[in-house]
């Protein structure tokens, strides 16, 4: 199957690639910069869509960018870098004579209101109540299909949680400050982290593309929670990953230090969390590799 991704140079679209041309799948990806196995966000605007069974999309500017100070004009890049790919290539599935099967969009879990104790699943209702809510809601407008090529085209959303994986994403940033015996839990360590292994973010969007179409049904978009079934908090992230590396992990980071760091709007993605459970993911029949956090922090280190 030929699949485009719109970010796929990224993170998890580098583990995607892997997947998909493990298991024989052509893909090619759309970029701000031309190169080989790339087309271009100008590109593919004026040349339509490339012959395709399946489109996924990735792109966003990195939230944790360490080198951009958190002012307007990061937050709009935020927004834009997301919700002008997105509508780009919904716009180009619906004009395409001959549309993929399969349309997936990889948004993220700050559509639930952090809490302590309150659980969600794909089920559960949300408004945006925040920054991060309101980017969620306007990104997956974006991507919503009008009706007739949502006959064609099975929309699909993964709201994925923070994902764990060598070379990049949060541990990227994280594994350096461990290793030195410097990790320790954020704000009150008592906030749900809800995450997934790289591995199982690209297996679950896998899994959504190769299902059946009668398996999955495409009138509205159908949401599968990305995120691992085991319910985990900040503290026990921080344990767990001191226990695999065999280092300490006694000096906490205080809230309001990560809220002068990062800015108190986007330090609530390290010091608030909301509980995820992956319901509609585990009913689609998807096996995790990794289902728990032990598990995933060996794969990451022991590499
Ligand atoms: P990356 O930070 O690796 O970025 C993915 C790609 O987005 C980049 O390779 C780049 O492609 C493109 N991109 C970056 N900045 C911009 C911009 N300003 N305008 C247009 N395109 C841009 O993302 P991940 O792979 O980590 O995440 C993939 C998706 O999943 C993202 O949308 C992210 O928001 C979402 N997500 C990720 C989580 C995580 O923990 N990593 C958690 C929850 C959701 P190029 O340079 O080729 O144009």
């Amino acid at each position: 199957m030929k699949v485009l991704i719109g970010g796929g140079s990224g993170f998890v679209g580098r583990e995607l690639t892997r997947v998909l041309k493990s298991k024989g799948h052509e893909v090619t990806i759309i970029s701000r910069q031309p190169g080989p196995g790339k087309i271009t966000w100008g590109e593919l605007e004026s040349g339509g869509l490339p012959p395709c069974e399946a489109t996924v999309n990735l792109s966003g500017e990195n939230l944790m960018n360490p080198l951009r100070w958190w002012n307007e004009s990061y937050k709009k890049d935020l927004f834009s870098s997301r919700i002008n790919t997105t509508t780009t290539l919904a716009k180009a599935i619906a004009a395409s004579p001959s549309p993929p099967h399969s349309w997936v969009l990889v948004t993220g879990v700050a559509c639930y209101k952090t809490s302590l104790t309150a659980r969600y699943t794909e089920d559960s209702e949300w408004m945006p109540f925040d920054l991060f809510s309101t980017l969620v809601k306007e990104w997956e407008q974006a991507g919503s299909l009008p009706e007739e090529a949502a006959q064609k085209t099975r929309q699909t959303i993964v709201r994925a949680g923070v994902v764990l994986g060598r070379g990049g994403g949060a541990m990227g940033q994280m594994m350096t400050p461990f290793w030195l015996g410097l990790g320790g839990t954020l704000g009150s360590g008592r906030q749900p982290f809800p995450w997934i292994h790289v591995s199982d973010l690209a297996g679950i969007i896998t899994h959504t593309i190769e299902s059946p179409p009668s398996t999955l049904s495409s009138a509205v978009p159908q949401v599968f929670n990305g995120v691992a079934p085991a319910l985990n908090t900040n503290y026990e992230f921080t344990k767990e990953l001191g226990r695999v590396l065999r280092r300490p992990t006694v000096l906490p980071v205080p809230e309001f230090v990560i809220n002068a760091l990062m800015g108190s709007e986007r330090g609530v993605v390290l010091t608030q969390g909301q509980m995820v459970e992956p319901k509609r993911t585990l009913e689609s029949g998807f096996q995790y590799k990794y289902p728990d956090l032990r598990s995933a922090l060996k794969e990451i280190v022991a590499s």
